[in-house]
């Protein structure tokens, strides 16, 4: 048995090493070295190049090495028959849920605004809002939504979510699928996006969307550039209707310099680095998969293909 780590960022040598550290006994390959395609039982790939899991006749399970697979199952060329296992990581929510809050607060304070001032030497003091006087409205409430929700409660936030199937969590006002899609959009003024991209969700941040948020609502979007129109939030933020918005992904990436977003005042913008996959923390559940296939055992977070997350 072995494994293969498929990627395209410079990142392969430090997973090969965190693998080879943990378990010096699994024969763990790069794809770009030459290695027995044969002996192949798991592929650990993030945005791999298209095509470059086909040709491995053994291959058990194709494991991404983040949270989300909608580049996995955006391959026309990946085997149909493999099961898909994904990164479900307490850092990575925690690391997400203080990325949110710091943005929450950033806006609450006017912190942009005031770079954007700061540039232009404007010394101009804005009204500031408190915690009570905002409902933060999360679309998406798996791993890392419910934990950004109940770490939000800690700041006594009023907190909601929205998701496909109905949830009970403590203090945190919940609705459930497309029927009370509205009622959710209409009571929130920071609307956070943690939703999978699927066929479902993609392009769900649109002009339809926004126009049911309350006017001054601010957009949060740290899940998948695609969820996102961008002129569409382009037109809301310059028609006064949204306030602000604080993107971490983009459809491009790295944007293209010549993208709207970079010049406009109320587009905060992070480079797709919201919450990360911690080697340490991450190379446990892979290696726990692994065994579990040696052991014919049934695999831990996998992806439902019907759903597609
Ligand atoms: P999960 O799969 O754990 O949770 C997804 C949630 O979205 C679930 O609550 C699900 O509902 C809900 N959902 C899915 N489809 C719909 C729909 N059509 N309508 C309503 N609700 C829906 O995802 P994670 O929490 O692990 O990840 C969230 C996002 O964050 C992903 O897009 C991921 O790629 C992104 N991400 C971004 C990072 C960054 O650095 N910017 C880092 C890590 C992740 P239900 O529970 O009922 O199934």
């Amino acid at each position: 048995m072995g494994l293969v780590i498929i990627r395209q960022d410079n990142k392969i040598e430090m997973w090969k090493e965190a693998l080879k550290r943990s378990a010096s006994d699994i024969p763990v390959y790069s794809y770009l070295e030459d290695h027995p395609r044969e002996r192949i039982r798991m592929a650990l790939v993030w945005k791999h190049p298209s095509g470059a899991i086909k040709g491995y006749p053994n291959l058990e399970c194709i494991a991404s090495s983040g949270a989300g697979v909608d580049f996995l199952l955006e391959d026309k060329d990946l085997p149909t028959n493999i099961p898909i296992t994904r990164v479900v990581d307490e850092y990575l929510a925690k690391d997400m849920s203080e990325h949110v809050i710091a943005l929450i607060f950033s806006h609450l304070k006017n912190l942009n605004q005031y770079k954007v001032d700061q540039f232009n030497k404007i010394w101009s003091p804005l009204d500031y809002q408190r915690i009570e006087d905002l409902t933060i409205g999360i679309m998406g409430l798996g791993a890392l939504g419910k934990v950004l929700a109940e770490d939000l409660l800690r700041f006594d936030f009023k907190v909601q979510g929205w998701s496909s199937s109905r949830k009970n969590l403590s203090g945190i006002k919940t609705f459930a699928g497309d029927k009370e899609k509205t009622a959710f959009l209409n009571t929130t003024q920071i609307l956070v996006c943690l939703l999978p991209l699927t066929k479902e969700t993609f392009g769900i941040l649109n002009k339809d969307l926004f126009s049911q948020l309350p006017k001054d609502a601010h957009i949060i979007n740290v899940a998948r550039g695609g969820h996102l129109v961008d002129k569409d939030l382009l037109e809301m933020l310059d028609n006064g209707h949204l306030s602000g918005a604080s993107l971490d992904v983009y459809h491009q990436e790295p944007l293209s310099t010549e993208h709207p977003f970079w010049e406009h005042s109320k587009v905060h913008m992070t480079p797709h680095y919201a919450s990360v996959s911690d080697t340490n923390s991450v190379v446990p559940q892979i290696l726990e998969n692994y065994r579990r296939l040696e052991n014919g055992q049934k695999l831990l977070n996998l992806v439902s293909k019907t759903k597609g997350y």
